[in-house]
This record gives C-alpha cells, structure tokens and sequence, in this order.
C-alpha cells in the first residue's frame, strides 16, 4: 500500500493507525531515517535511540521502525516503553546520533506518530518532507544495522531526581492523564521530596479517563477540584506524552503557559540579571514587559517547540517557553521540552518561595484575553491572509511579522497567525479591559470577515 504524503507535517509524522500509519509505513519512514541520517555524514553507521509511548498501537510501530532502521544500517538502541523527554534524555545519555519516539502526543489513541530528532538539532520541516521524497523515489541505503534493548528509565529519573533537593515537602497533586507520563511522574517528584497526589497516574493508552491535553480547559476539571478540596498547594498535568505541562494554582485556577512561563523566568532572573527569555507569539504582553521589569531580555519568537530550540541554540537563551506548555531549559538541564523536568522545577521554585504556587504571580497583572481562537482556512489562503493582515494593520500600527501579524494596539493586541500543521487561521487578542478587548477583536474580525473567511 502507498505511504500518504500528508502524515508528513511540520513538526513530526501523524497518521490514524491501521489507516494511514501501519507498521509497513513505519518500516519505510525507519528506513528512509537511517538512509538520510547517513547521508547527513552521521557516522557511516549511525546509532539511533527508539523509544515509544503507551499507545495500544506503539509496539508494533516500534518494531517496524526498528527494522527499517537497521535495513539502512543503522544501530538501533531501544530505550522501551518512556515519556518523549526520556528518549531526547537517550539520545544525550547513550550518545545516540538521533532519536525517534513513537507517539501520538495529546491525540485521541486511535492516533500515533513519530516525533524525530538528530543530536544536535531538531528534525523538522523540510527534513521530515524530505522523508517522504525519499520513500517514493526509493532513494534507500542499505546496510548491516544491529538492535539492542537498553532500558534508559530508570537513569532518566536518576538524573532529574539528582538536580533538586526540595526545602520543604510541598503537596502537590498531578494528573497524568495514564499517558507516559505515568511511568516516572510519581517518583520523580516523590524522589525530590514532594507531598505527592496522584491522578490517573497509571499508564493505560486508551486513556480512558480523560484526553491527555492539560490545555484543553475541561481536561484540568479533575485536577482542579482535588487541589482544592485537599488543600495543595498547587496541580500540575502533562499531555500524553509528557514534553508539556499544564498547572493550576491552589485556588484552582488555571496558570496558562505565558504565566507559567513567567513564573521560571522570574525566578531564573533572580539569580541571573539581564538573561534572555524566549517565548512564542502567542503569549501575553505581560510576559513580555514582566521580563523586561525584572532585568530580562524578552525574545518573542515563532510557535513551534523544533523552532524554539533552534531559536535557544542561536541566541545562546537558556530558558524559553510557550503558551502550549512546553517549557526548555539550558541552564540546569539539557534544553529539551520535559514536561515532567518543568513540575519538579516548579515544585522547587514553590517550595523555595514559601508557597503556595499563586504568590510567585502577586502583583502581576492580568489582562483581558481570549484563549486561542481556531478558524478555518484552507492551507493555500491561509499564508495569503496572514501577509494581507499585515500590509493592512502595518499603515495604522506596529505589526511584529516574525510568526503571522501580531499587530500593537495603545491598549492590546490580536495576533493572526497561520497553523504550521492544520488548514487554520489561530486568532487571540489581549487587551487592558474587556470593551477594548471586545473592540480590537471586532475590528479584526471584520477585517477577516472582508478577505472571505466565515467567522
Ligand atoms: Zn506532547
């Protein structure tokens, strides 16, 4: 059966399992991996790291890919069932030349996927697209590869539970979703010495108690009312495969990810006046002008987790994050999106503060704002829509381009922004008050209203 080109998106390989991702498309993906690490001059023969999450479909994706690996001789060194940071963790632990999870992320189970990586950069783009180039022409090295199964859990946990000591025991209660995360979350905060609560904290990938994707709003309901009938001091969740985390605080309220965000910077500022923060576009301008207050310097960059690391990798930035939750750090850690890394960190910082988790925010502002708004578009008018916004907000205000138009108003802003992976226009708008922000909105949205697009 043919592979279908679009599994092949910006960030990572994602098929519906048994229809467009089927282990003979797992062999072949394998395959053309191994080839075009070669070709890249990764070691004549490249070892590459696997590991998957607890999908139902993930073993034998695995496998398959396994073997497609070794079939363009590379070495493949299985790192088993883990979370995604435990296998980018393997890929510097073993001294791997790459990485694939096998994953479908925060996806309802009957998606999987492949997220890819090379030592020293991510693997993205016009790379995976190239994948696919490489399966239809059969442009295939061959070789003698190897396989060999090399547990890497337990030297994961080891390493993070290594680099903190909490000063007190916070409670906090966490909700796994029973992703991969349930396989290290418990004793990773139990190992530094967190009060732990566990919620659906055992790996089942069927997830049968909520979607694993902490920011979706209904999905902290449950997190929500134990911070609060408990008394924690404040929760924390990770999507299925747990490269992001979602937190409330101990009233239950939401700490979205450029709050978040802020919480690590200040902290991180404390110690390191005039450090660099980066985050995406879709982040609050209290962010930006909180970093820029404490002595930072805000970087606002695209949205995209393989963009931001490069982006850290340029500028030499050591803390970065986004609005979706994944959050990098480079000064005490490898610069990779953990999830799981990013709770013992903030249950460090709480427990370092005095707690609980909505003081580290007192007296920052909060603006009006909407959460992410998702219209429809098709992917060839999506790109024009965007450049059209900013020559027409351009004439009356600051328009920063870098990722789709994020245009200044006195009192707010509305960013409009093409998805990198759907046919999707993504709105937000953020504004002093909620009239302003009711204002803005409108104007943009009648603007958009004019180019065609149903709102
Ligand atoms: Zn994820």
């Amino acid at each position: 059966m043919p592979v279908s080109q679009h599994i092949f998106r910006e960030y990572d390989v994602r098929g519906v399992v048994g229809d467009d991702l089927r282990p003979d498309v797992a062999e072949q993906v394998g395959r053309a991996f191994g080839s075009q690490l070669r070709e890249d001059g990764r070691g004549a023969e490249p070892t590459v790291a696997l590991g998957r999450d607890n999908r139902l479909s993930s073993e034998d994706l695995a496998q398959a890919f396994a073997s497609g690996l070794r079939a363009a001789g590379a070495h493949v060194r299985d790192v088993g069932l883990v979370p995604t940071p435990a296998l980018y963790f393997a890929v510097h632990h073993l001294e791997c030349d790459a990485g694939i999870q096998v994953t479908g992320s925060h996806n309802p189970p009957e998606y999987n996927g492949f997220k890819m990586l090379t030592a020293h950069a991510p693997f993205y783009g016009p790379a995976i697209r190239g994948l696919w180039k490489r399966i239809e022409t059969k442009r295939f090295a061959t070789g003698q590869g190897s396989y060999q199964s090399r547990p890497i859990l337990a030297d994961y946990i080891a390493d993070v539970v290594g680099r903190f000591k909490l000063e007190r025991p916070v409670s906090v209660v966490i909700d796994c979703g029973n992703g991969a995360g349930s396989l290290a979350a418990v004793q990773l905060l139990e190992g530094i010495g967190a009060r732990v609560d566990a919620l659906y904290c055992e790996s089942d990938g069927r997830f049968p108690n909520h979607h694993p994707d902490p920011t979706v709003d209904a999905n902290l309901s449950e997190l929500i009312a134990r911070v609060r009938s408990t008394g924690a001091e404040l929760g924390v969740a990770f999507d299925g495969d747990a490269d992001r985390i979602g937190a409330v605080d101990e009233n239950g309220e939401i700490v979205r990810g450029d709050y978040l965000l802020l919480v690590y910077a200040l902290d991180a500022l404390r110690s390191r006046p005039g450090e660099q923060i980066i985050f995406d576009v879709k982040c609050s301008q209290v962010l930006e002008d909180a970093i820029r207050d404490a002595g930072g310097v805000p970087i606002m960059w695209k949205t995209g987790h393989s963009l931001i690391k490069e982006k850290m990798r340029e500028s030499g930035a050591r803390v970065a994050g986004e609005m979706s939750g994944h959050m990098f750090f480079g000064d005490d850690y490898y610069g990779y999106d953990d999830g799981l890394y990013s709770a013992c960190r903030l249950v460090d910082v709480v427990a370092r503060s005095g707690g609980p988790l909505s003081k580290l925010l007192e007296g920052v502002p909060r603006l009006a704002a909407t959460p992410e708004i998702r219209v429809e578009c098709s992917d060839a008018k999506k790109f024009e829509i965007v450049a059209a916004a900013v020559e027409h907000f351009k004439r009356h205000h600051p328009v920063n381009d870098i990722d789709g138009a994020r245009v200044k108003f006195e009192d707010g802003w509305a960013l409009i922004r093409a998805s990198n992976t759907q046919p999707i226009v993504v709105l937000r708008f953020e504004a002093t008050s909620e009239p302003r922000l009711a204002a803005i909105r409108d104007e943009v949205y009648n603007w958009l209203r004019v180019q065609g697009l149903e709102i």
